[in-house]
């Protein structure tokens, strides 16, 4: 955590399961440490972040624009280099086209397709009100400092996007498994590292909080929130407190000290790490043969 740094995914992780996490990075076990022979959804991420990084890469720090989103959109032949290139870490182009991992590829497709129609369906109703959205950075390390006492904790994760809604800040999360809520309510909160239900919130508040303390100029508020790729209908979906989704500075402070209280928790030897006691965070889980779950 001092010299590596933790991750928000890791972060997350803790909350969902304090043994997972120290089978995972603790004892850095690797869930698929073996190329896969059939897609797994993690890898479907993957390959759909690389489209995207490939693509917005040349137009980040201007406002984007209808036509080329729709031109981007057609460009079947780019995208779908871009998206084998993303795959090609894990199975070369034969494997690629085969049985179960060509139905996945497809369902790739049709994900990033939504993804565009999304684009430039925000884009439009953005126009409509005199705004306009800018993609800042794709895939940009957040590499920050909490200190905890006399230690200093590296928060370091990969932000999917970071993006400007006319002058608001939002920083974007590409999640390819199922969607969900992120809501909280105030006084919730306090209990964001108390339940796996808010690791998801947890994690976009890191993200946020990395941010800001890495460009301390940053003007809030902010948003930080989910680009669901299985429900593009919600569109960009911000984490929202008290069904608000702009974040404080007030609020990332005090989900600072919450986070420093986390960390000195990990921190300490004598903190054990249990496995946790919600069953329903076993069924997915890859150490389960392991944990005997
Ligand atoms: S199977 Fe359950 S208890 Fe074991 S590591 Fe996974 S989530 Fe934790």
């Amino acid at each position: 955590m001092t010299v590596k740094g933790i991750s928000p995914t890791a972060i997350a992780t803790y909350v969902t399961c304090k043994y997972k996490y120290y089978l995972r990075y603790l004892l850095g076990l690797r869930e698929q440490d073996e190329i896969e022979e059939t897609m797994e959804a993690n890898t479907m991420g993957t390959a759909i972040h690389a489209v995207f990084e490939t693509v917005y890469k040349e137009v980040t720090g201007k406002p984007l624009e209808i036509n080329w989103v729709k031109q981007v959109a057609k460009d079947n032949k780019r995208i779908e280099e871009a998206l084998q290139i993303g795959f090609n870490k894990r199975f070369d182009n034969d494997a690629l086209m085969q049985g179960e991992n060509h139905l996945y590829y497809s369902i790739s497709l049709k994900m990033i397709e939504l993804f565009f129609n999304n684009e430039i369906h925000q884009l439009e109703e953005l126009k409509a009100n005199n705004s306009s959205l800018t993609v800042v950075a794709v895939e940009e390390l957040l590499d920050s400092t909490v200190q905890v006492g006399d230690v200093p904790v590296l928060i370091k994760g990969t932000s999917d996007r970071i993006e400007l809604e006319g002058n608001i800040l939002r920083i974007a999360d590409f999640k390819s498994g199922k969607s969900g809520k992120v809501e909280l309510k105030q006084e919730e909160l306090d209990l964001i590292f108390t339940d796996k239900k808010y690791a998801k919130h947890a994690q976009l508040l890191t993200y946020a909080l990395a941010y800001t303390l890495k460009y301390p100029e940053t003007p809030f508020p902010i948003k930080s929130g989910i680009y669901w790729l299985q429900d593009m209908a919600k569109g960009f979906d911000a984490l929202t407190i008290n069904g608000d989704d702009l974040l404080s500075k007030e609020m990332i402070q005090h989900f600072q000290e919450l986070l420093r209280s986390l960390f000195a928790e990990m921190l300490d030897p004598g903190t054990p790490f249990l496995k946790t006691d919600d069953r329903d965070a076993c069924r997915y889980c890859d150490f389960k043969g392991i944990c005997k779950r």
